[in-house]
Protein backbone atom coordinates (compact mmCIF):
# COMPACT_ATOMS: atom_id res chain seq x y z
CA UNK A 1 0.00 0.00 0.00
CA UNK A 2 2.86 2.27 0.78
CA UNK A 3 4.14 1.88 -3.02
CA UNK A 4 0.68 2.74 -3.85
CA UNK A 5 0.94 6.66 -2.44
CA UNK A 6 4.27 6.97 -3.35
CA UNK A 7 3.31 5.85 -6.77
CA UNK A 8 0.73 8.59 -6.95
CA UNK A 9 3.36 11.41 -5.80
CA UNK A 10 5.62 10.59 -8.30
CA UNK A 11 3.09 10.68 -11.28
CA UNK A 12 1.84 14.62 -9.28
CA UNK A 13 5.71 15.54 -9.36
CA UNK A 14 5.96 14.26 -13.10
CA UNK A 15 2.59 16.13 -14.56
CA UNK A 16 3.76 19.08 -12.55
CA UNK A 17 7.07 18.90 -14.06
CA UNK A 18 5.46 18.42 -17.77
CA UNK A 19 3.26 21.33 -17.40
CA UNK A 20 6.19 23.49 -16.24
CA UNK A 21 8.07 22.60 -19.55
CA UNK A 22 5.40 21.85 -21.57
CA UNK A 23 6.25 18.65 -22.59
CA UNK A 24 2.90 16.60 -24.30
CA UNK A 25 4.35 13.00 -24.29
CA UNK A 26 6.75 11.00 -21.96
CA UNK A 27 8.52 8.18 -23.00
CA UNK A 28 10.60 7.57 -20.18
CA UNK A 29 10.32 8.35 -16.74
CA UNK A 30 13.53 7.38 -14.29
CA UNK A 31 13.10 7.23 -10.40
CA UNK A 32 15.79 6.55 -7.85
CA UNK A 33 14.56 4.88 -4.96
CA UNK A 34 16.34 4.94 -1.58
CA UNK A 35 16.64 1.81 0.40
CA UNK A 36 15.71 2.61 3.42
CA UNK A 37 12.27 3.56 1.97
CA UNK A 38 11.52 0.04 2.02
CA UNK A 39 9.51 0.53 -1.30
CA UNK A 40 9.63 -2.54 -3.95
CA UNK A 41 10.26 -1.88 -7.35
CA UNK A 42 7.81 -4.08 -8.36
CA UNK A 43 4.66 -2.62 -7.00
CA UNK A 44 5.34 0.63 -7.95
CA UNK A 45 5.77 -0.37 -11.66
CA UNK A 46 2.39 -2.33 -11.49
CA UNK A 47 0.49 0.73 -10.18
CA UNK A 48 2.17 3.48 -12.58
CA UNK A 49 0.75 0.71 -15.16
CA UNK A 50 -2.31 1.34 -14.27
CA UNK A 51 -2.63 4.85 -12.83
CA UNK A 52 -0.94 6.13 -16.27
CA UNK A 53 -3.85 5.24 -18.40
CA UNK A 54 -5.78 8.15 -16.81
CA UNK A 55 -3.25 10.72 -18.01
CA UNK A 56 -3.05 10.94 -21.73
CA UNK A 57 0.38 12.06 -21.35
CA UNK A 58 1.65 9.46 -19.55
CA UNK A 59 0.25 6.48 -21.66
CA UNK A 60 2.88 5.40 -23.60
CA UNK A 61 5.22 6.14 -20.40
CA UNK A 62 7.63 3.39 -19.07
CA UNK A 63 9.05 3.79 -15.60
CA UNK A 64 12.26 2.96 -14.67
CA UNK A 65 13.48 2.52 -10.77
CA UNK A 66 16.44 2.41 -9.67
CA UNK A 67 17.18 1.21 -6.00
CA UNK A 68 20.08 3.46 -4.13
CA UNK A 69 22.10 2.08 -1.94
CA UNK A 70 22.07 4.00 1.68
CA UNK A 71 25.08 6.46 2.52
CA UNK A 72 26.04 7.74 5.93
CA UNK A 73 28.42 9.78 7.60
CA UNK A 74 29.46 8.49 10.54
CA UNK A 75 30.51 10.81 13.44
CA UNK A 76 32.79 9.31 15.11
CA UNK A 77 35.61 8.22 12.83
CA UNK A 78 34.35 10.95 9.96
CA UNK A 79 34.30 8.84 7.27
CA UNK A 80 31.06 7.96 4.77
CA UNK A 81 30.30 4.46 3.79
CA UNK A 82 27.27 2.77 1.96
CA UNK A 83 25.15 0.55 3.50
CA UNK A 84 23.25 -1.99 1.37
CA UNK A 85 21.24 -3.22 4.68
CA UNK A 86 18.06 -1.33 5.44
CA UNK A 87 18.18 -2.44 8.83
CA UNK A 88 21.16 -2.21 10.14
CA UNK A 89 21.72 1.23 10.90
CA UNK A 90 25.54 1.85 12.07
CA UNK A 91 29.21 2.03 10.94
CA UNK A 92 30.66 -0.25 8.89
CA UNK A 93 33.96 0.88 10.11
CA UNK A 94 33.88 1.31 13.74
CA UNK A 95 30.25 0.26 14.67
CA UNK A 96 29.00 3.29 15.98
CA UNK A 97 25.55 4.41 15.88
CA UNK A 98 26.39 8.22 15.38
CA UNK A 99 25.77 8.47 11.94
CA UNK A 100 24.06 10.93 9.74
CA UNK A 101 22.15 9.71 6.77
CA UNK A 102 23.15 11.58 3.80
CA UNK A 103 21.25 9.45 0.95
CA UNK A 104 18.56 6.51 0.33
CA UNK A 105 15.50 8.03 2.28
CA UNK A 106 14.02 9.66 -0.97
CA UNK A 107 12.23 9.04 -4.19
CA UNK A 108 13.74 11.18 -6.48
CA UNK A 109 12.39 11.57 -10.33
CA UNK A 110 15.86 11.61 -12.14
CA UNK A 111 14.80 12.03 -15.47
CA UNK A 112 11.39 12.19 -17.73
CA UNK A 113 12.13 11.70 -21.56
CA UNK A 114 9.92 13.48 -23.73
CA UNK A 115 8.14 11.73 -26.51
CA UNK A 116 7.56 12.32 -30.12
CA UNK A 117 3.91 11.81 -30.94
ZN1 LIG B 1 32.60 4.89 12.13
Amino acid sequence: MHELNATKRIIKDVLETCKKYDVKQVSEIVVRVGILTSFEAEPIKYYFSTIKEEYPILTKAKLIILIEDSEIYCKTCKKENIIKNSYLMECPECGSDEVKIIKGQDVIIQEIKRGTK
